[in-house]
């Protein structure tokens, strides 16, 4: 026997959950060719992975790298985590499929959270945008089809409810995306256009994802919840599950600052959903607070008409004022617990990692005013992120939650990375090895557990084939860590650090990390799901 790569010496912990065995693992092409004692066999080239566990290349189920895998498809905060496929696309804010021009549109719409990827590209359909990525990024990369994009192509960014004709155009456009491979449908209901949306949509727009037997991932409702059942979050998620027969994949869903502790109490209607025979899945990431963009603290009939309409209206003096009444008349303490992550603008910059009380200041200005103005200067182009709770003592009580969730078979991890800007949310360099060196070693967990939850789990929930295990046949998708070592070094104020504990990561036969150092090689895929 011969092969391109040997990983000698190594546990394998195989993705099934089932107890490490050390084993050789054989590599051939992009595959893995045989498990077992290889030592009579050929090698090309041998890693020894004593001490090491080889598992499968993690899968990170939400990621918000659509634009920056674009701009630097080294990517590698990602890739040296271990994450050897990204789910794109999460929330439903994505660009395809898109024609140009509204491509154009939501790419600086969606600047704070997605980066500004080349203007030049075709993304009006699934597959040319899988292109994009196709042996141009060191991941591979998987799609979500975003309910942003359907509503685009069906009514622009208009507040109406699909019905009738557009709403059969949007059903067509979700049938040609599923057969082109996209791997789920994924909405976020804080977001726009996606919270124009009513209840009785997103059940039309399922039964079109359950016939082609994909999930739907959907960040609950938080925005113009009268137009949903039982006023949004969980409850309207899971009647869409009820009454459409799709299988639901609920984001980020975890305690917080205020519910540590109660993880029986959040997981009580998915249980009575789960009786009531919906197909539930779930995931978080480990940290106690979130990063996003401002314009979801918008009301809705800001965003209407678009991007530039939308900063006309930051530029009008009496529509700013409106908008600053109704962002005072919010709950304050959200917007007085945020700080910027990234600004796009050199004038401006120095407000990376500044929070935004501090920024008021220095402007002589309200917090809401603040944003405003920051807004309309970086048309868009900035992003923010949570501070975490002043007591260490409840912030770990959310992270034993973490882990007691990430316990159940039906949980898996996604980091909601937001890869631009100066100061980052941590998540986006940390979560993985977060969750399977820090906090399982702090609470016990077998290592073939967690990496069940991050491989296996993922693959066969969003129809990643031959991904997710370590099996014959199965593709080269391999991460591989020291159990005792692997940790994330990525911190609230030092964010953008790699992690320690993972020398070598394979996506597709490739080693796209040799002792701990990205080696340039695009082996990334763009995945068409089955
Ligand atoms: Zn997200």
């Amino acid at each position: 026997m011969s092969f391109d790569l040997v990983i000698e010496n190594g546990l394998v912990v195989d993705g099934t959950g089932a107890p490490g065995k050390y084993a050789s693992v054989g590599v051939t092409g992009t595959k893995i060719t045989a498990i077992g004692d290889l030592s009579a066999a050929d090698a090309k080239k041998t890693i020894d992975a004593s001490g090491h566990v080889v598992s499968p290349g993690f899968i990170d189920t939400h990621a918000h790298s659509d634009g920056a895998l674009l701009n630097d498809g080294q990517h590698a905060e990602g890739v040296r985590q271990g994450i050897t496929t990204e789910i794109v696309g999460p929330d439903g804010l994505t660009y395809a499929p898109l024609p140009r021009a509204q491509y154009l549109m939501y790419r600086q719409y969606l600047s704070g959270l997605l980066g500004l990827p080349p203007e030049d590209l075709d993304m009006s359909s699934i597959s040319s945008a899988l292109d994009n990525y196709h042996h141009k990024t060191a991941p591979n990369v998987a799609m979500f089809l975003g309910h942003g994009p359907i509503r685009l192509g069906a009514v622009g960014m208009e507040d109406v409810p699909l019905r009738g004709e557009v709403l059969r155009q949007a059903t067509r456009t979700m049938e040609e995306s599923f057969e082109q491979g996209a791997c789920g449908f994924a909405t976020g209901l804080s977001y726009y256009p996606n919270s124009f949306s009513d209840s009785e949509e997103l059940v039309q727009l399922c039964k079109v994802a359950a016939r082609y037997d994909k999930a739907f991932s959907i960040h609950t409702r938080n925005h113009n919840i009268d137009r949903a059942y039982f006023g949004g979050g969980v409850e309207e998620a899971l009647e869409i599950g009820r009454r459409s027969g799709v299988k639901v994949h609920i984001e980020h869903y975890r305690t917080s600052a205020g519910n540590a502790g109660q993880v029986d109490q959040i997981m009580e209607p998915i249980e009575r959903a789960k009786a009531d025979g919906v197909d539930v899945t779930l995931e978080l990431y480990p940290y106690p607070v979130g990063s996003g963009h401002p314009l979801s603290h918008f009301p809705s009939w800001f965003h209407e008409g678009g991007t530039e309409a939308a900063l006309r209206r930051l530029a009008d003096p009496e529509t700013k004022a409106m908008l600053i009444r109704e962002l005072e008349s919010h709950d304050p303490e959200i917007l007085h617990n945020y700080s910027w992550t990234w600004i796009a603008s050199d004038a401006n910059r120095h407000y990376e990692g500044m929070s935004f009380s501090d920024v008021a200041t220095e402007r002589g200005t309200s917090i809401e005013q603040m944003i405003c103005e920051v807004m309309l200067e970086e048309r868009f182009s900035c992003g923010l992120r949570g501070v975490p709770p002043q007591s260490a003592r409840l912030w770990r009580a959310v992270e034993e939650d973490v882990m007691s969730l990430l316990d159940r078979p039906d949980y898996m991890v996604g980091s909601d990375a937001i890869p631009v800007g100066g100061l980052q949310h941590p998540r986006g360099w940390g979560t993985f090895p977060r969750v399977v060196g820090r906090l399982r070693r702090r609470h016990g967990y077998p290592v073939e557990q967690v990496v069940q939850r991050v491989t296996q789990n993922p693959a066969r929930r969003f129809g990643l084939a031959e991904r997710g295990e370590i099996r014959e046949g199965f593709r080269a998708d391999i991460c591989i860590f020291d159990p005792e070592m692997i940790n994330d070094l990525s911190s609230f104020e030092d964010p953008m650090m790699h992690p320690i504990g993972i020398p070598h990561v394979l996506v597709n036969g490739q080693l796209v990390v040799e002792n701990s150092e990205c080696t340039g090689i695009m082996a990334g895929e763009g995945i068409r799901a089955v």
